[in-house]
């Protein structure tokens, strides 16, 4: 079972990806993880990251079909649960190119509907809350730059929903519940 967790920022997909990891034995790949380790890896790629991702923007395209590429390499076991990826529709035909090539298949698209102005009190209340407790907050998680993610979200990944509806794959799972109703809601699409 590979799966797409699709949804703008602040709507759930780490949370209830990091779930689905626990009970199902799926591993899950966020290009947000990956490219903010690559920020921190100290070569001139991260720091280009960087300022792209503390402005909200999107990463090049090929820099994430390549992150993604040597995660798939090898990758055998229990199902894979996209978060985050793919963005744009030049990643989406990468991935099923991608997959194609290694014998496997999408299965299904779950995409989680949130409210904007949901979606940035999450992120903007989350990053205070770490901030409170002295923890890091990521660069991009201010007003200004969630405004900012959230264009680019409806601008060029929205047009995603779309394209799985198109192929049979989609899925809207209401986001706003509590994090065990999405969970529950989840679980019923898998279990099919
Ligand atoms: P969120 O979904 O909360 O915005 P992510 O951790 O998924 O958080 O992404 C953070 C940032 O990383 C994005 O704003 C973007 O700059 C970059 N990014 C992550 N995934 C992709 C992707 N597939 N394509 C382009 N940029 C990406």
């Amino acid at each position: 079972m590979n799966l797409i967790l699709l949804g703008p920022p602040g709507a759930g997909k780490g949370t209830q990806a990091q779930h689905l990891v626990e009970t199902r034995g799926m591993i899950q790949l966020s290009t947000g993880d990956m490219l903010r380790a690559a920020k921190d890896s100290g070569t001139e790629m991260g720091r280009v990251v960087a300022e792209v991702m503390a402005r909200g923007d999107l990463v090049t395209d090929e820099i994430v079909i390549g992150l993604i590429r040597e995660r798939l390499q090898g990758e055998t076991g229990g199902g894979v649960i996209f978060d985050g990826f793919p963005r744009t529709l030049a990643q989406a035909d990468a991935l099923e190119a991608l997959l194609a090539e290694q014998g496997k298949t999408l299965d299904a698209v779950i995409e989680l509907r949130v409210d904007d102005e949901t979606l940035v009190r999450r992120i903007v209340g989350r990053a205070r809350e770490a901030a409170a407790a002295g923890q890091p907050v990521r660069a991009d998680d201010n007003e200004e730059a969630v405004r900012h993610r959230l264009m680019e979200y409806y601008k060029k990944t929205a047009p995603l929903i779309g394209y799985y509806h198109a192929k049979g794959l989609l899925v809207s799972v209401d986001g706003l519940g509590a994090i065990e109703e999405v969970r529950a809601a989840i679980a019923a699409v898998l279990d099919k």
